[in-house]
């Protein structure tokens, strides 16, 4: 599969974006689970570029919790608005599927914590945005305009090119804060 590298312009701090793959899932007590929506971020404890949890908007929470707590009726009237498109995966949809697992993320959103770096469990973490580039991921260098903390370079971004990676997968468990329980491999 093709990838992202990331790098800082100055100290060639980096990763790949590969350690988005695989599963991410919180998990709580009844065992009830939840995938976690993640986006490359740097930690400034891990002094590293991460996979950082990503929550959703505030108002985008709070309407697919209405959804996940109409009645019946009201459900289904907000199920025929969605998109007929089965592959469509918006929050709401979620919300409306009983075996989604939704109470998990209403449980992390109760919370109301900052989202953490899944590598060490640390709110210290900020985004690196990906600029949008049209669907070209050639290998020049293109910059995030994020800067690496104590350093004064620049986070640059590049596609693979033809340059494909083949990685093993895990499914990683977190439990509601965010802090990492155990990973296993995703077998194919
Ligand atoms: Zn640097
Ligand atoms: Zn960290």
């Amino acid at each position: 599969m093709p990838y992202r590298e990331i790098a800082c312009s100055s100290c060639g701090n980096g990763k790949w974006s590969v350690i988005l793959w695989g599963k991410f899932i919180w998990r709580d007590n009844e065992q009830r689970e939840y995938f976690i929506d993640r986006e490359l971020g740097f930690c400034r404890d891990c002094e590293q570029i991460v996979a950082k949890e990503k929550l959703p908007s505030r108002d985008d929470y709070n309407e697919a919790k209405d959804a996940f707590h109409a009645g019946f009726l009201r459900r289904l009237f907000i199920a025929s608005r969605l998109g007929r498109n089965p592959f469509q995966r918006s929050l709401v949809a979620e919300a409306l599927d009983r075996r989604s697992g939704f109470e998990v993320l209403e449980a992390v959103m109760a919370l109301g914590r900052e989202p953490v770096c899944l590598q060490c469990g640390s709110d210290r973490v900020f985004a690196i945005p990906i600029p949008e580039t049209d669907g070209r991921w050639d290998c020049s260098w293109i910059p995030t305009g994020v800067k690496h903390p104590d350093c004064g370079g620049e986070f640059l971004v590049r596609g693979s090119g033809g340059h494909r990676v083949a990685v093993r997968l895990y499914k990683r468990i977190y439990d509601t804060r965010g802090r990492f329980l155990e990973a296993t491999r995703i077998r194919r």
